[in-house]
């Protein structure tokens, strides 16, 4: 078995480290952040992903799993070095991506390195990015290093088995390194996972191409519900007839509030960067974004022209989706913002799990809930922001017990429309004719 470091211990890095380290390979987890690993040390993991505590102690207790601030220490006993740093936005308007992360560990890989080694980039990267990190090592380092685009493809929220269980996973190398790479995923191999080996520059392109079609697929099924909404056809009929087509497969067909996340934005901008670089058309996919935007002001207008701004409002959800603690680039943080910054002042807001991360990015008028229904309490409209499942068995009876007005916009599409509309409720759901009214009817 081999001897891993993973360099960043976010949400690729954590979750590659402790899912080999459960192969039986050998890892130490390596970041920067001192209170991160101090938690992890002690067993706290500073994520919320399900399945993720439970196998981390498995493996530090049988000893295959160790986490350090310092590179030196684990880099030269190990024969892979996993890069799975963050690689955000670094300027919206062009797209390009900030490679500060990147750049940092290979410089650190160089300093310390006193062996060849594997390096594997994890880490969604701009094309020519690996090709890049191998010259810069080879003139760097003093021992041999072969660099290995090996992008990720975990979900949050189920990001334990998409790891042990990929569609596929994508190796994309000079050539070299193919033992090493064997012997790292042998029990996928085993399995009979896909495996789809390529050049680098390919492997790096397939994962921006995957994320920006899912973004598509998201975008096009909203504007979907927006003609259906028109013409009185019914979205969820819709999407299972045009899913039910196995050309086009029945996920990312839910119509909501957009896209957001870690991933998909970023990823779809840095296409867009690379769209103006090479000088291709790229018209479809520069839609995609002014789309999404668009979904964004479009809700928060509908809501401002629906209610007094004195008004309490309830939000359900702040996470970019249900499973997750993250809230970057959430559509309900968005939302949020805009109708803070439209002069609402009463919100009340709950989640199961991103609360914490909401906390230091909002406004502190808002109000943070023990439970769903504490949050509706006196509140003049609530709205389903993430399709956590709690929010599916909403009781409409009780929540009529703490309302002031009863008044629902559900952006997911996940309550109960009949039994809310039964206890007279005004049900706003995206792309149901049936169910779409002012949300608060003077
Ligand atoms: P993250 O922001 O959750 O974590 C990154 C970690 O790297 C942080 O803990 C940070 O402290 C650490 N770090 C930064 N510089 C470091 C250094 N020099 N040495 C050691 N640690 C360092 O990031 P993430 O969401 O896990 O994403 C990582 C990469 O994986 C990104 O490129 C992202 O696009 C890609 N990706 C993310 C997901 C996802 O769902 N989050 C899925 C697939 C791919």
């Amino acid at each position: 078995m081999l001897r891993i470091t993973v360099l960043g211990t976010g949400y690729v890095g954590l979750v590659s480290g402790v899912c080999f380290a459960d192969m039986e390979h050998h890892v130490t987890c390596v970041d920067k952040d001192i209170e991160k690993i101090t938690a992890l040390k002690t067993g706290v993991v500073p994520i919320y992903e399900e399945g993720l505590e439970g196998l981390m102690k498995k493996s530090v207790e049988q000893e295959r799993l160790k986490f350090s601030t310092i590179l030196s220490e684990s880099l030269n006993k190990s024969d892979v070095v996993m890069i799975a740093v963050g690689t955000p936005t670094s300027d919206t308007n062009s797209g390009s991506v900030n490679l500060n992360y990147i750049n940092e560990c290979v410089v650190e890989i160089a300093e310390c390195l006193s062996r060849n080694i594997l390096v594997l980039v994890k880490s969604t990267v701009p094309v020519g990015t690996c090709d890049k990190i191998q010259e810069q090592l080879n003139r760097l380092a003093k021992f041999e290093c072969t660099v290995v685009s090996n992008p990720e493809f975990l979900r949050e929220g189920t990001a334990v088995y998409d790891f042990i269980k990929p569609d596929r996973i994508v190796i994309g190398s000079d050539g070299r390194g193919k033992e090493i790479i064997d012997q790292l995923y042998s029990k996928f191999i085993e399995k009979g996972t896909k495996i789809i080996f390529s050049d680098r520059k390919t492997a790096e392109l397939i994962k921006y191409a995957s994320n920006t079609l899912l973004a598509m697929k998201i975008g096009f099924i909203n504007e979907m519900a927006d003609i259906s909404e028109k013409i009185g056809a019914d979205i969820e009929k819709l999407s299972e007839g045009i899913g039910s087509d196995k050309r086009i497969g029945n996920r990312f067909l839910t119509p909501g509030p957009g896209f957001g996340g870690s991933c998909f934005p970023k990823d779809v901008l840095a296409l867009l960067n690379l769209i103006d670089e090479v000088k291709t058309d790229g018209q479809l996919i520069k839609a995609v974004i002014r789309s999404n935007v668009n979904r964004i002001e479009k809700i928060s207008k509908e809501i401002l022209e629906s209610i007094q701004t004195k008004e309490t409002v309830a939000v359900l959800g702040l996470t970019y989706k249900a499973g997750t603690d993250d809230i970057r680039d959430s559509p309900s943080i968005k939302v949020i913002k805009r109708l803070i910054e439209a002069g609402v002042r009463k919100i009340r807001a709950y989640d199961p799990a991103g609360m914490k991360n909401a906390e230091k990015v909002l406004d502190s008028t808002v109000e943070y809930c023990t439970d769903m229904y504490e949050a509706c309490r006196g509140a003049s409209l609530v709205l389903i922001a993430t399709e956590w499942e709690i929010f599916k068995t909403i009781d409409a009876l009780k929540l009529k017990g703490v309302m002031k007005n009863l008044n629902i916009y559900d952006l997911r599409g996940i309550i109960d429309k009949e039994s809310f509309l039964k206890n007279n409720f005004n049900v706003r759901s995206i792309g149901y004719k049936q169910y779409v009214s002012q949300i608060c009817p003077s």
